[in-house]
C-alpha cells in the first residue's frame, strides 16, 4: 500500500497491484484505511490524482486527464 494525501488532506492508501485498465493508464484501487476494508475510490495511474468518478455503468473516468475504463472490464479481471 502506498500512502497518499487525498483531496481534503485526508490520508488514503493506494493498492499498487494492477487495478483497472484505462485508455491512458491503469486505475488503482484506493482505500481509506491501510487494511483495505473501506474502498474509497480510484487513483489514476496516468496523471497520478484521485480525482476520478465512477458512473452507473461501472466505468471509471478521471476528471483531470479523461482517462477512463470500459464498462465491460468492470471487476472482471480481479476480485
Ligand atoms: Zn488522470
Amino acid at each position: 500500500m502506498d500512502r497518499i494525501t487525498g483531496p481534503e488532506d485526508n490520508t488514503l492508501f493506494v493498492d499498487r497491484t494492477p487495478g483497472k485498465r484505462g485508455q491512458k493508464g491503469p486505475f488503482f484501487v484506493v482505500y481509506a484505511d491501510n487494511d483495505a476494508e473501506t474502498r474509497w475510490g480510484f487513483y489514476c495511474g496516468n496523471c497520478e490524482t484521485t480525482d476520478s468518478a465512477v458512473d452507473s455503468m461501472g466505468r471509471v473516468q478521471c476528471n483531470q486527464c479523461s482517462n477512463r475504463t470500459k464498462a465491460e472490464e468492470w471487476d472482471s479481471a480481479h476480485e
